[in-house]
């Protein structure tokens, strides 16, 4: 793969915006594929056809699927989407509707080929007609538009002292993104994915509907929606639980070369109390020991680091968390010393960063602002994302990290594994996951060149046909597949209530055709 630092950042703008732009000039929207009924609508002034509009609309994070919708919705209001849903489902042929959060789909997820893109974002620019960010006076709880950033929801709700207890590892995607997903992060342990953190919901069902849900009330949309995949409704609202906010967190790394120690430990601490996050990644001797979304490591730490690594190919780093304020400064670092013991990480090799609760939430933004100064960002991110069962994590290491990865030497993105814990995740809620108290996640966050990327993409199918052959019984998270036959397979016994759900709320399969599922129905 040629390195990226090599390119100058003006000729991959350049490459990027001109490769878009062709792909979209061959592919003009066609508006002949909505009905003509549609200029008579409302909404029909908030429908956009230009090419800024369709380009955005066709394009995410992965940078690998184009699908040309033909309009985009910029709506000022929910009511234009109950508009738009509802006519839809008037046309003897309906067209397709896709919410689009913050595109940082890697699959083209919310994407609508000839159909309309409901860009979500405008409705933040429109918050009186919409839900904002309001913190309740109890300060239990926050409602939050669908189409808000977490970052905004965490700056909004610490204004109160206050912030959610689930995150992911980037604040720079929506809330009706992530909940369409699951949403986890190193605090998912103990707190459970952002899916298990909402008390209620306003959903637009696929048939127009605009309905308020919990586990109360109309509960069976409620659960269909989280992890849903935004094929059984578009959130507008959700209610999000808050709790008081750390002022600063103790950030700790350690580092080991036998990965079956590494995972006995991080084990061992997500059943220990007093410990807020935990994750962990990989190190391999041919890439940097800091990568764009993680500057840990000083200098001085980086040359030990990689001398270690010659010797062992392979490290494995563990980062865990410790939160603390004012009333608990003074007995942090005695914490963290009693989190500490027992563990068996290679004498020496443990590193501690302090910072503001803030700064840490929101790490990989720094990264992010890095890559886009040296146009690294918007290039082709064939992201593989899995969860593995606790039982075969040693086998996915020897076969996949070890036998595959390193040794191809193909890929220079980060390479996260940590453990999740089934009891905080709610089985009736849409979301897949494995069928073991503890499984692993597994983040392949591979960044390619326009050249390159289908190189990285043959790994992450040769590493699905390991585990196929191996018996390993994972479960892809923000899933892609081909064939009805492979979702029937994610599914597993979901399957059957997944697509009654979807005769129940979107009976014409109108929403998020870019999910792929039901258009093999
Ligand atoms: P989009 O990509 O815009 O949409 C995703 C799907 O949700 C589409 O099907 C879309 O139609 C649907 N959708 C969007 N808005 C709504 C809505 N309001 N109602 C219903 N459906 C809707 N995920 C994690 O869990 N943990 C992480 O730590 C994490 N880190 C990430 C870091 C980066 C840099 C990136 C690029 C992604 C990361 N993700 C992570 C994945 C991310 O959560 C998903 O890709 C998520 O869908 C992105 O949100 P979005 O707003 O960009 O959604």
């Amino acid at each position: 793969m040629a390195s990226p630092s090599l390119i100058p950042a003006h000729f991959i703008v350049f490459f990027v915006v001109s490769r878009l732009m062709s792909i979209i000039g061959n592919l003009r929207p066609s508006k002949n594929s909505l009905p003509c009924e549609i200029d008579s609508l409302g909404v029909h002034a908030k429908l956009r056809y230009d090419l800024d509009a369709i380009g955005l609309a066709s394009t995410d994070y992965g940078n690998i699927v184009h699908e040309i919708p033909s309009a985009v919705l910029y709506p000022t209001s929910i009511d234009d989407i109950i508009e738009l849903i509802k006519f839809s489902n008037e046309c003897p042929l309906p067209f397709n509707v896709a919410a689009r959060g913050h595109g940082h789909s890697v699959r083209g997820q919310a994407m609508a080929h000839d159909g309309v893109v409901v860009n979500m974002l405008s409705l933040k620019k429109h918050y009186k007609n919409g839900n904002g960010i309001r913190v309740s006076t109890s300060g239990n709880y926050a409602d939050v538009g669908g189409e808000q950033l977490w970052i905004d929801v965490l700056n909004a709700t610490l204004e109160h002292g206050l912030a959610p207890l689930s995150w992911t590892d980037y604040l720079y995607l929506t809330v009706g993104g992530t909940l369409s997903n699951a949403g986890f992060s190193g605090q998912t342990f103990l707190y459970g994915p952002q899916i298990s953190n909402v008390l209620e919901l306003d959903v637009i069902t696929g048939k127009g509907d605009f309905m308020t849900c919990s586990k109360d009330q109309n509960s069976e949309l409620f659960y269909a929606v989280l992890g849903g995949l935004g094929l059984l409704g578009i959130i507008t609202r959700a209610r999000i639980v808050l709790a008081k906010a750390p002022k600063r967190v103790k950030w700790v790394r350690m580092i080991y070369s036998d990965f079956s120690i590494f995972t006995r430990d991080q084990e061992h601490l997500i059943s220990t109390k007093g410990l807020e996050y935990l994750e962990g990644s990989l190190l391999m001797d041919y890439t940097p020991a800091n990568n764009w979304r993680s500057s840990f490591f000083s200098p001085s730490n980086e040359s030990q680091i990689i001398s270690l690594l010659k010797k062992h190919g392979i490290l494995y780093c563990l980062d865990m968390v410790k939160y603390y304020d004012d009333e608990t400064a003074n007995s942090v670092d005695k914490d963290v010393q009693m989190l500490q013991e027992g563990l068996n990480f290679i004498p020496g090799f443990t590193f501690m960063r302090d910072e503001t609760y803030v700064d840490f939430l929101n790490r990989v933004r720094r990264g992010e602002i890095t890559l886009k100064s040296k146009g690294l960002w918007d290039v082709p991110n064939p992201w593989l994302n899995l969860l593995v069962p606790k039982s075969r994590i040693l086998d996915f290491n020897a076969g996949v990290f070890v036998d595959i990865i390193h040794r191809q030497k193909k890929t220079t993105g980060p390479l996260l594994v940590f453990p999740l814990t089934k009891i905080v995740w709610d089985d009736k809620m849409s979301a897949v996951v494995p069928d073991e108290d503890i499984f692993y996640s597994v983040g392949l966050l591979h960044s390619g060149s326009f050249n390159d990327w289908q190189d990285l993409d043959n790994q992450n199918n040769e590493i699905l046909e390991f585990c196929d052959r191996a018996g390993i019984k994972i479960k892809q998270y923000l899933p892609h597949y081909k064939s009805k036959e492979e979702w029937i397979k994610h599914f597993g016994p979901k399957w059957n209530t997944f697509q009654e759900r979807k005769a129940q709320f979107d009976p014409r399969m109108i929403l998020s055709p870019g999910q792929n599922i039901f258009n093999y129905v």
